[in-house]
């Protein structure tokens, strides 16, 4: 795997995009796409709660 800079808001695949957002710690304050690695987001947000959100 050598997509760590890809960016879950251009990802089609559903179960990539899963997988990505999986344990999400920031969110993206353009499309709202949720990631675990603030790195596979356009503009990376962090939760301001974390946890609140389970899963
Ligand atoms: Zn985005």
């Amino acid at each position: 795997m050598s997509s760590e800079s890809e960016k879950i808001c251009n990802i089609t695949d559903a179960a990539k995009i899963s997988s990505l957002s999986a344990d999400a710690l920031v969110t993206c304050g353009r499309c709202g796409a949720k990631a675990h690695d603030p790195a596979n987001v356009c503009d990376p947000v962090q939760y301001p709660e974390a946890g609140v959100l389970g899963d």
